[in-house]
């Protein structure tokens, strides 16, 4: 049996574990630093009102590839669940994405689908050809008052820089339609698993020639591995060397009562000066429970310590010569393969981690293990 050790048990390192261990020739030990697997998607029951928990924050499972819809079908039964948002402006709550709902609404209007195409057309900056950044994104597209009024303060809040500074790809994320829809997403598929996540987590690793070695740091002396998956921050596995790649961690502020207290289970705060980005109440997550008492969450933003859990790679302009000398470095070693949100510094939803941790696996199956790939080949959305 060759040995195998995998840095993290979130999906990438469960998966490919548990993908591995299916052919009988590997012995695979997980090192998870925490005390439990399922990475920034571990869910549980809170204990006081008994509702399931997103313990990281909010996660919503949308998909377009129906292939990754079968795949967590299987591991697990998932409940329907459209993610609805609501944001708060300084001009009261309106539905986000913004939607023709939302323009009529803002702008005391009442135009059709086409009016309001035009009206947004009238209000975006025209000279912006390619927009490269957060702000021009926002300027084309949806024009000076909507981009202050929702994106600015909470964009300011959320990354800690100003959107100028951002790429433009993490504006095309959230849609603008001309019509009432008010799904986040355009995702075909979207669920929620019905027992939370942390049950696909226990299904993946449940295997013999899987260990998992909890609140454990990753070995610095792997010489009785043939083979290394590393999916955590992709600057810690060089110990720095070419300087610190930014990431945003989060703060989660947990509040109990009696009663339900919003009436969306996200709503989003844009104004900068609430120091809070949004409020999440989890019972809503899974609307086929009952629970009289509540428990929300109001969730801030900062820079992440080297000791913080990172949540989100930032990807500035001024990162990328780092992030080049990283993946350089790293494509320059052999047997390891760096896979997932943080060993790639990429902006990666649930499906995409999915999609590439499988890629990988099946490169693996298929190929000696001198072929294995460094990355895994990016998988869109
Ligand atoms: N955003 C915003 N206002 C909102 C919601 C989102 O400015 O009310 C911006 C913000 O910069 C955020 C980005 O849009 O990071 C992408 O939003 P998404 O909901 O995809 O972020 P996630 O759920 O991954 O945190």
């Amino acid at each position: 049996m060759k040995k195998i050790a995998i840095a993290g048990a979130g999906f990438s390192g469960c998966i490919i574990a548990s993908e591995l261990a299916k052919i009988q020739k590997y012995k695979i030990d997980i090192f998870e630093k925490r005390s439990h697997i399922g990475g920034n998607c571990y869910s549980e029951r809170d204990k006081q009102t008994n509702v399931m928990v997103h313990v990281y924050g909010p996660h919503i499972f949308n998909t377009s590839k129906k292939e990754i819809w079968d795949y967590i079908s299987h591991l697990t039964p998932m409940k329907p669940y459209i993610n609805r948002v609501k944001a708060v402006t300084a001009k009261g709550e309106f539905p986000l994405p913004v939607n023709l709902r939302t323009i009529n609404l803002f702008f005391d209007k009442n135009f059709t689908p086409e009016e309001a195409k035009l009206f947004l057309t009238e209000q975006s900056d025209a000279t912006i050809v390619e927009p490269k950044t957060f702000e021009e994104q926002a300027l084309k597209f949806i024009g000076h008052d909507l981009y202050k009024n929702f994106f600015y303060g909470y964009t300011k809040k959320q990354w800690g820089v100003e959107p100028k500074e951002l790429p433009a790809s993490i504006l095309k994320r959230i849609p603008v339609r001309f019509t009432d829809d008010d799904n986040y997403y355009n995702s075909l598929y979207q669920g929620i698993p019905e027992f939370g996540y942390t049950p696909i987590f226990e299904k993946l690793i449940a295997h013999d020639a899987i260990t998992v070695h909890y609140n454990s740091d990753f070995p610095q002396n792997l010489k009785k591995y043939d083979y290394i998956f590393y999916t955590g921050p992709l600057d810690a596995y060089f110990d720095y060397e070419f300087g610190q790649l930014p990431y945003r961690s989060l703060m989660f502020e947990k509040n109990y009562a009696n009663q339900t207290y919003q009436s969306n289970a996200v709503v989003n705060y844009c104004e900068e000066k609430i120091p809070y980005t949004r409020i999440s109440e989890h019972k809503h997550f899974a609307p086929w429970e009952t629970h009289e008492k509540t428990v929300y969450f109001k969730e801030y933003s900062k820079q992440a310590t080297k000791t913080d859990i990172p949540f989100y790679p930032i990807r500035m302009a001024q990162d990328k010569s780092a992030l080049d000398q990283y993946v350089e470095k790293a494509q320059s070693l052999s047997n390891v393969t760096f896979v997932g949100r943080l060993a790639t510094y990429r902006y990666l939803d649930m499906d995409q981690v999915i999609a590439e941790a499988l890629q990988v696996s099946q490169k693996c199956l298929a190929t000696p293990m001198d072929q294995w790939p460094r990355f895994p080949e990016p998988v869109a959305k």
